[in-house]
């Protein structure tokens, strides 16, 4: 049996270990899978005791995901963009870091809400680690135009600099956001956290696809894509999902359904 974990702080709210039970039972592979509240300061130490104890890999989440790169010996694409680690394999004496947030996002707009990103305009709010995350894998569908806006506006233009020779992108604060329609948003900011609703000009929803990274509630974001005409309204339990998929066919090899088991977690 293959052993896998989730490290975090906190973590007991963790949907991953009945997620990849999920997949393990679909593609028949036999696992463990448990969630590992690692002291703030002793990501390096906890990871090291799993590695020790024959883990085969791992998941990391908040706030962990700048750790688990230091501990990467080896990194994939994604992770050296984003300059943080979700997923770690362990083979043979290598440490090998992903990231997977950004695969789960785009799947879950493509394959679950049948969308397309092709020559669209997409607007990320929040500037933060999750942005740099979803950044490569959405600039790679070819939209038109990826427009960062942020509270902050020089983050917000440093990351959009930062990733302009994978696309057509632009950085600015929130209030530069015009108040005419584009195609879709995406609320990666930590705002929902705190029941809040990032300062925005309303008439961008029209018509939009309005989809918040967080989830398990439904949030003032969401509320006000409702409220001002939104297409189509999501929160992010499909990335979630997705984002678990795409580690575990990194670890197995084999593709889960994450469709049957985003049906399963809806409340
Ligand atoms: P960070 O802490 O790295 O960044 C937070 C961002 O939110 C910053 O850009 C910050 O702006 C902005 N922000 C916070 N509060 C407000 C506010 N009231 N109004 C406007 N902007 C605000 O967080 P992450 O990037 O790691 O995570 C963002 C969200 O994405 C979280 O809710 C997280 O749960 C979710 N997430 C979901 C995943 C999924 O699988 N569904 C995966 C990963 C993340 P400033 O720079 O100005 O402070």
């Amino acid at each position: 049996m293959k052993r896998f974990a989730v490290f975090g702080n906190p973590i007991q709210h963790s949907l991953s270990p009945s997620i990849h039970q999920q997949f393990a039972e679909q593609t028949g592979i036999s696992i463990s899978y448990q969630k590992i509240l690692a002291p703030t300061d002793g990501f390096a130490a906890a990871a090291a005791d799993f590695i020790q104890q024959g883990g085969s890999g791992f998941n990391i989440t908040v706030p962990f995901k700048l750790d688990a790169f230091q501990l990467a010996h080896q990194h994939s694409a994604y992770a050296k963009i984003a300059g943080a680690v979700n997923t770690i394999k362990i083979q043979g004496a290598d440490i090998i870091g992903e990231n997977t947030d950004g695969t789960g996002l785009v799947s879950d707009l493509m394959e679950n809400l049948e969308l397309e990103l092709n020559a669209k305009t997409i607007l990320i709010l929040g500037a933060g680690g999750a942005t740099r995350g979803i950044l490569l894998p959405l600039l790679e569908q070819n939209p038109k135009r990826l427009m960062v806006a942020n509270r902050n506006a020089s983050k917000a233009l440093e990351l959009s600099e930062d990733f302009s020779k994978y696309g057509k992108t632009c950085g600015f604060g929130l209030e530069k956001i015009k108040n005419e329609p584009v195609d879709i948003i995406i609320n990666a900011t930590s705002a929902s956290l705190d029941n809040q609703m990032p300062a925005i000009a309303d008439g961008c929803a029209a018509g939009a696809v309005c989809y918040d990274l967080m989830y398990g509630k439904q949030t003032p974001f969401m509320n006000w894509a409702k409220a001002h005409g939104a297409r189509v309204i999501s929160d992010g339990l499909g990335m979630l999902v997705g984002q678990a998929a795409a580690s575990f066919e990194f670890w197995t090899g084999k593709k889960p359904d994450a469709q049957a088991v985003i049906q399963n977690l809806k409340p």
